[in-house]
């Protein structure tokens, strides 16, 4: 079998049986050589299983580079539903991607932070010991 039929009959299995979200792009069924012939075809992502309860096998990736360089190549043959998932995917990628203005409350710079580092209120590492080196000290004298 050529290689680019395996690529597309994965594509077909995701499109019938998987789960194209925000967090991750899965497949989830009883069989498991269905499931590890989804993962060698893409050769990205991981096989898992089964599970306790219903003994379910899981390809599943979850790395967000990963992720959008998969759902690039899948995406010409998906159906309008899916396509409007990928699409979402894409979003959340590029979101990542986009840096968020921030003032390091701890020296007051102007730095910015990528949206997928969530929390980040310290232009460095250094800041950030610094002011809970400080924050400690307060507590010593208080
Ligand atoms: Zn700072």
């Amino acid at each position: 079998m050529e290689p680019w039929s395996d690529f597309a009959w994965a594509v077909g299995v995701v499109e019938a049986d998987g789960t194209i979200g925000p967090f991750g792009i899965a497949v989830m069924m009883k069989d498991r050589d269905v499931v590890v012939r989804v993962q060698e075809a893409f050769g990205v992502g991981n096989v898992t299983g089964p599970t306790t309860r219903d003994k379910m096998w899981r390809w599943k990736i979850a790395n967000l580079e990963g992720m959008y360089s998969l759902v690039r190549k899948i995406m010409p043959y998906l159906s309008h539903r899916r396509l409007v998932q990928a699409d979402r995917l894409i979003q959340r990628y590029e979101l990542s991607k986009t840096p968020v203005p921030m003032i390091c409350v701890q020296c007051e710079c102007y730095f910015e932070r990528l949206r997928r580092s969530g929390t980040q209120k310290y232009c460095t590492p250094k800041c950030r010991s610094r002011a809970f080196k400080e924050r400690r000290n307060d507590l010593l004298v208080a």
